[in-house]
């Protein structure tokens, strides 16, 4: 018997997207290589198995949200995450769309099937995969419920459903599998929404899509060749700038025929061939690398740890001994110096945004290379010479029409772009994926931190808040909240006007955040007031906490005249009764009330 070939619906979908994606999954094991653990895999597949496990709880009355709870506290899978405390917010986000999940849905069935795996024959090959769950639809015998559940935030329109390859193929693998039951719904559970989309595949349809499925796999199996072009640019996709694939095996055209024709010209030619070879070879090898790069530094939000990665992936493309990534600070408005390597660049040391963009304009291609330091070199004003730099890089990194940073490479090893075209291609590549990544944690941080104070948004604090309270109902934990308001601030900005009342709030800023600990949470509330939720804390803890704040403020703080700037504290601790944020945010807040009432620059705590 000939061996059949196995066909999946990720298979037909790459295939769908890019062949040359396609054939660097499937056929050439390549995405082994740049295989590594990601955060949404883990969350997905620990949500996953825990609805598993716990529709295989018989008693219903078994099936409580605490048991879920701790049922993906045993299944979670702590791959891929930064850091403990990531990784802890994403098991809290987890429970949270679970509860949601109990909260809206039927909790009481007993599917026919969870995370059922097929086989089925269609055509001359194996049709393979997973169905999340099939239920039987009550009050039948033979029609059935296939669910999916998907944890992303991405939610498609009915339309999209109605004609989704995947659901397309799920029906038709169970009315294989179990030729006496018919999918009478399809099902997708979206997590992020707590919503349910549902679509239907008639019979005739069914039979259309193996038909379709058939011809497709056709299509794929004669396509077993992908020849090398010419061109550098890839014909399957002119969007991915790099990819590892993209014309790289291309010969010089006629190489081979000159060889035959001219047997005295064999060896020379191939000499130039195997150079070719070697020169297409490190290409290769320089954009694998790149390409490995991307990767890793797509995979991050947190902006520290970009900068890093940034950096590192630069030096080494470029052999430079020394590095300084400047980033842009839009609650600053200039450009800041975030990650050095073996450059001494002052901390509070900063560029301005008109002189970073006339020394870009400067630039080749968003990029300037000298040999040595001259005082008339472009950027100068960073690289002078104390840092006793032998020659140097600096790229720019661009995205959506701003420069976003600057990445300067120094003393470096071999010649330099332009006359190193081949350096000036990689730096390029790298700039503008670089760039890409910085700009999206930027956009990350603008909307989960306030530029001004460098504290969580009212907006996110809330959403911590709530995660918090509803973690604390379960394990019992003290939990405290603080409100702080600054006293007399409309004064103070009539006074001295905003930019003076801007520094203050960031002073207080600080104030607030050498005052607590890494697992509290911090946010500016509002125009002046802000909020502190101490994790573990009683009361009095965070009476102790409020005052050392308080008194922090009122001893260091001073307007530009030398007056003092004090501000009020109301501190409250959660309790049962307390059912949602807003309660637990007016009764801290009535507290302030008091502290304003009663003369200001005190805490209240009862
Ligand atoms: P109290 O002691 O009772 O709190 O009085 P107050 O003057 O501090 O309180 P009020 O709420 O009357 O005034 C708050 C002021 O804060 C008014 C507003 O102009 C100012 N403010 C709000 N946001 C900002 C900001 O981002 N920057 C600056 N400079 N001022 C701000
Ligand atoms: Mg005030
Ligand atoms: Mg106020």
């Amino acid at each position: 018997m000939t061996e059949k070939r196995y066909v999946s619906y990720s298979m037909l979908s790459i295939y769908d997207e890019c062949p040359q994606k396609y054939k660097f999954h499937y056929k050439e094991g390549l995405a082994k290589l740049y295989r590594q653990e990601k955060p949404h895999l883990s969350f997905g597949e620990s949500l996953h198995k825990a609805l598993e496990d716990f529709f295989k709880i018989k008693n219903i009355k078994d099936r409580t949200k605490d048991k879920l709870t701790d049922i993906l506290k045993m299944v979670w899978v702590g791959k891929g995450y930064l850091s403990q405390e990531e990784e802890q917010q994403h098991f809290h986000a987890a429970q949270h769309l679970l509860e949601i999940f109990y909260d809206t849905q039927d909790i009481t069935v007993t599917p026919f099937r969870l995370e059922e795996f097929f086989r089925v024959p269609v055509g001359d090959f194996f049709l393979t995969g997973r169905i999340d769950r099939i239920d039987i639809i009550p009050a039948t015998t033979d029609k059935v419920e296939i669910i999916d559940y998907k944890t992303g935030k991405f939610m498609p329109k009915q339309e999209d459903i109605d004609n989704d390859l995947q659901m397309s193929v799920y029906a038709l693998a169970a009315t294989k599998k179990f030729p006496r039951l018919y999918p009478e719904k399809i099902s997708v559970y979206f997590f992020q929404h707590g919503q349910k989309l549902t679509t239907k595949r008639t019979p005739r349809e069914l039979r259309a899509i193996e038909e379709d499925l058939i011809n497709k796999v056709a299509v794929i199996s004669s396509d077993s060749e992908f020849s090398a072009k010419e061109s550098q640019f890839c014909k399957f996709c002119d969007y991915l700038l790099i990819c590892p694939l993209m014309g790289l095996a291309a010969s010089p055209s006629g190489v081979k025929t000159k060889v035959e024709e001219h047997l005295d010209k064999k060896q020379q030619l191939e000499e130039e061939l195997k150079k070719t070879a070697e020169y297409y070879k490190a290409i290769t090898q320089d954009l694998y690398a790149i390409h490995n790069y991307s990767l890793n530094i797509s995979s991050t939000l947190d902006i520290k740890v970009l900068a890093q990665k940034v950096s590192d992936a630069f030096r080494e493309i470029s052999a430079a001994s020394r590095s300084a990534l400047f980033l842009w600070d839009e609650g600053e408005g200039k450009f800041i110096p975030l990650e050095c390597h073996k450059m001494e660049i002052a901390d509070n040391f900063y560029v301005e945004e008109q002189k970073v963009f006339d020394s870009v304009k400067k630039c080749n291609l968003g990029i300037c290379a000298c040999d040595s330091y001259s005082p008339d070199n472009p950027f100068s004003y960073i690289i002078d010479e104390s840092l006793k730099i032998k020659n140097y890089i600096v790229a720019s990194l661009m995205a959506k029409d701003k420069i976003f940073g600057l990445m300067i490479l120094a003393d470096i090893s071999g010649p330099l772009p332009p006359t190193n075209k081949h350096l000036h291609i990689l730096i390029m590549s790298l700039s503008d994926q670089s760039a890409i990544s910085i700009y999206n944690a930027l956009l990350y941080r603008y909307a989960i931190y306030d530029g001004l104070t460098k504290l969580f948004r009212g907006s996110h604090f809330q959403e911590r808040l709530k995660q918090e309270m509803t973690r604390v109902a379960r394990t019992g934990e003290k939990l405290t909240l603080i409100m702080a308001d600054i006293d007399n601030f409309k004064k103070i900005n009539d006074t001295f006007g905003h930019v003076e009342g801007d520094r203050i709030l960031r002073e207080v800023g600080r104030e607030i955040k050498s005052k607590i600990r890494a697992s509290d949470i911090a946010g500016r509330y509002g125009g002046e007031e802000f909020t502190v939720l101490l994790t573990a804390t009683d009361r009095a803890g965070g009476v102790c906490v409020a005052e050392a704040i308080r008194k922090n403020i009122e001893t260091n703080i001073r307007t530009s005249d030398n007056g003092q700037v004090t501000a009020s504290f109301g501190v409250a601790e959660y309790n049962k009764e307390i059912r949602n944020p807003s309660d637990f945010i007016k009764m801290a807040d009535d507290r302030l009330y008091e502290a304003k009432r009663s003369g200001k620059n005190r805490v209240v705590g009862l």
